[in-house]
């Protein structure tokens, strides 16, 4: 019964299809057709355990929200055949790429060129077609720059930021870019953290100092804003972040990189103490508004994306 509904229903289509398209000449159709009826502007990820990525969620969710005849698919992609990726996404018209583990470095080899952190930074993790030409943007730093910003303007703050490696370098070169006044880097290994710091000073002349992480940090009193940009915690809601609790005053924001769980111990601790604080999500969402921005020049709504994100992590 239900084939035989189909059938039907299937018959009907391909008449009504026949009967549109003989009122159609052939240059109406193939004008529709350029319209993008049939044809999505596609983006999407590159990475290694692309199955584990949300983000497609909230792409989705914000194309959807704002009518927006776009696809976003995850893509697993080896290093070994990330040039043939990007050239098959030149080929197929991809409108721009996130580029995830392993291959944040390794892209900009098969790029035309760079945004202005992604080039001081060295990583890429959108890529985005500007006429042409595959452009390598970073924005991370960027999406946890607009999540700081709702809550204080970094512009002559000083700032200390536990952890030197990508998420950390991303938002010391935002921070950096944005005008903080001063940056102290806290960071376990000496090499990375003092090549930040480097970075920081030569190429954005900012004030900024390395402290090897030994034992719990005391936070100056004149520190703005606080920065987990480590990996500690991550899946791990109980664990602790070798900092005295005590030294966070009132006056000091405090922002974790970590999504999950969204209220880390840090966070937790540091809302006892009366900080404001800000979560990872905030900068995996916004991170996401502003690709889905590059690419379709529409900045989506982040309470869609964010909603999108909670839900399909929750699943
Ligand atoms: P990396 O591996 O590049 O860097 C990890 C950093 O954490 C290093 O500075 C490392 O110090 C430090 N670290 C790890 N374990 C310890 C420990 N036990 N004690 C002291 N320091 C430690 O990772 P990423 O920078 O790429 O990612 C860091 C975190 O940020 C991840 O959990 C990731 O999920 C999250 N992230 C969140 C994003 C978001 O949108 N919210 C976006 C990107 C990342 P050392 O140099 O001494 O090894």
């Amino acid at each position: 019964m239900l084939h035989n509904d189909n059938t039907t229903v299937l018959k009907q289509a391909i008449v009504f299809w026949s009967a549109a398209k003989s009122r159609l000449k052939d240059t109406d159709l193939q004008q529709s057709m350029n319209e993008g009826k049939f044809l999505h502007h596609l983006v999407g990820s590159m990475s290694q355990g692309a199955a584990g990525n949300p983000t497609v969620a909230m792409v989705e969710a914000a194309f959807a929200h704002h009518g927006l005849h776009w696809r976003y698919v995850n893509m697993e992609v080896t290093p070994d055949d990330l040039g043939d990726a990007v050239r098959g996404a030149r080929a197929m018209g991809f409108r721009g790429f996130h580029c995830s583990m392993p291959h944040k470095v390794a892209v900009i080899g098969h790029l035309d060129g760079l945004g202005e952190s992604a080039a001081v930074m060295g990583a890429v993790n959108c890529v985005v077609r500007r006429g042409e030409n595959l452009i390598g943007e970073n924005t991370d730093g960027k999406g946890f720059l607009k999540s700081l910003e709702s809550v204080i303007d970094p512009k002559g703050k000083s700032v200390v930021l536990f952890g030197a490696g990508g998420a950390a370098r991303a938002i010391a070169v935002e921070l950096g870019l944005a005008g903080i006044n001063r940056m102290t880097v806290v960071n376990r290994s000496e090499s990375s953290g003092q090549e930040l710091v480097s970075l920081l000073r030569a190429t954005l002349k900012v004030d900024a100092e390395f402290v090897v992480w030994r034992g719990d940090y005391q936070v100056p009193a004149t520190t703005h804003i606080v920065i987990n940009g480590t990996s500690i915690g991550l899946f791990s809601p109980e664990a602790r972040l070798p900092l005295d609790i005590g030294s966070l005053q009132q006056h000091m924001v405090v922002a974790d990189v970590i999504f999950n769980p969204v209220r880390t111990r840090l966070l937790r601790d540091a809302a006892g103490r009366g900080c404001r604080a800000i979560d990872g999500l905030g900068m995996l969402v916004n991170q996401a508004v502003v690709g889905v921005g590059y690419w379709t020049g529409i900045y989506p709504d982040a309470t869609v994306l964010r909603t999108a994100l909670e839900l399909a992590m929750e699943a």
